[in-house]
């Protein structure tokens, strides 16, 4: 039996969008690929706000995380690293990886970024970057992105802002001009609710001048390349095409939905998932900072999640346990991309009929 997915990506894909990718296939170097991507590329300007470069990776969100960390930050230079769950985290892994020399800031998993704490850890000196994670999906906290950039940007006008907004972006509005951010990435399996395999980023002037003063940029994430082929509506090595259709197509329904009503019908999900853990559990997030595209449950009944998920799979849906060492902690419900709330609606009737929840 078929599943629908409440789980924080890869997320529920329509037909209609499967169907897009099943056109003929075209050479990437093709007018009909240039059409393509020229064509794609302002619909995703619109959704970030933003009359910068918007660059299309054929692979998932992680590798630009790789590739933006390492563009950012030149030799004799830190990147400061906020973490507050496992993608946060993911950053800091990357740069040691990449020997990008790099600081962390840490607290606890629940709990946010503040303004406060990137400003005194930024008071340290050295950083060319700092990275954020706008929405932390393994915990359920969307960070204050908007506050933490403008409190960096009154004081540092050249350190980086590195977004990964994996969860966040076409589910929550992420103004990449007005808060003045650098990069800001996302795959495709998440709120754009296409088929995993492709990320997306937008990148400032700023990262593009930067990474000239950095030698050891890596190749397959080159940004300079990347705007080489660029201004032409290509990408360097061969894109994925197929889901290049499929998010072109897509962005034709996100932009007719309106950008305002994209983000209103996710929170409106947000809050009922909110409304129903009020009444039998607890949030795992500090409640004023909670996610619009993923809520995690604390198990406070103590109820097995893998037992739940059973029961839910005979019922045609799957949730998320907790993620690494929350396993059994705590679970995740994910309310983005096309979901609605009538598919939220009836999950957690599911899941309290389940339960005997009353
Ligand atoms: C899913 C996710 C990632 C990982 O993205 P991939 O596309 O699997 O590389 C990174 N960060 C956040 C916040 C995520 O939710």
């Amino acid at each position: 039996m078929y599943q629908k997915l409440f789980i924080p990506g890869p997320t529920h894909v329509r037909q209609k969008i499967l169907d897009a990718q099943a056109e003929p296939m075209i050479g990437h170097r093709s007018k009909a690929y240039a059409d393509l991507q020229a064509e794609v590329t302002p619909k995703l300007q619109k959704l970030l706000y933003t009359e910068q470069p918007v660059f299309l990776f054929t692979n998932s969100g992680t590798g630009v995380m790789e590739g933006s960390i390492r563009q950012a930050v030149r030799p004799g230079k830190k990147a400061l690293v906020t973490v507050c769950g496992a993608f946060s985290d993911r950053w800091h892994k990357i740069a040691v990886a990449n020997g990008v020399p790099a600081d962390r800031v840490d607290v606890p998993w629940g709990q946010a970024i503040t303004p406060a704490l990137v400003m005194a850890a930024l008071e340290q000196g050295d950083y060319d970057a700092v990275t954020v994670t706008y929405n932390e999906t393994s915990t359920g906290v969307l960070n204050p992105l908007k506050e933490i950039a403008a409190a960096v940007r009154e004081k540092y006008p050249d350190i980086l802002i590195l977004v990964d907004a994996v969860s966040a972006m076409a589910g929550a509005k992420v103004e990449f001009d007005a808060w003045d951010l650098d990069v800001v990435l996302s795959s495709s399996q998440k709120c754009f609710a296409l088929p995993p395999g492709l990320a997306v980023a937008a990148v400032s002037e700023r990262a593009l001048k930067r990474a000239e003063a950095v030698p050891n940029r890596g190749y397959y994430f080159d940004f300079l390349n990347f705007l080489k082929y660029y201004k032409r509506n290509q990408t360097p090595a061969t894109p994925a095409i197929s889901l290049i259709r499929a998010l072109n197509v897509q962005m034709d329904d996100i932009l007719a939905e309106g950008l305002e009503a994209r983000w209103a019908r996710h929170q409106q999900m947000a809050e009922l998932v909110h409304a129903w853990v009020r009444k039998y559990w607890d949030f795992f997030a500090d409640p004023n900072y909670l996610s619009p595209t993923v809520t995690a449950v604390k198990n406070t009944r103590g109820i097995s999640v893998v037992e739940l998920n059973k029961a839910l799979a005979e019922r045609g849906a799957v949730i998320s346990n907790g993620y690494g060492k929350l396993k059994e902690q705590s679970f995740r419900i994910a309310h983005m991309g096309d979901l609605t709330p009538d598919d939220i609606r009836w999950l957690l009737d599911q899941i309290s009929d389940i339960l005997g929840l009353a």
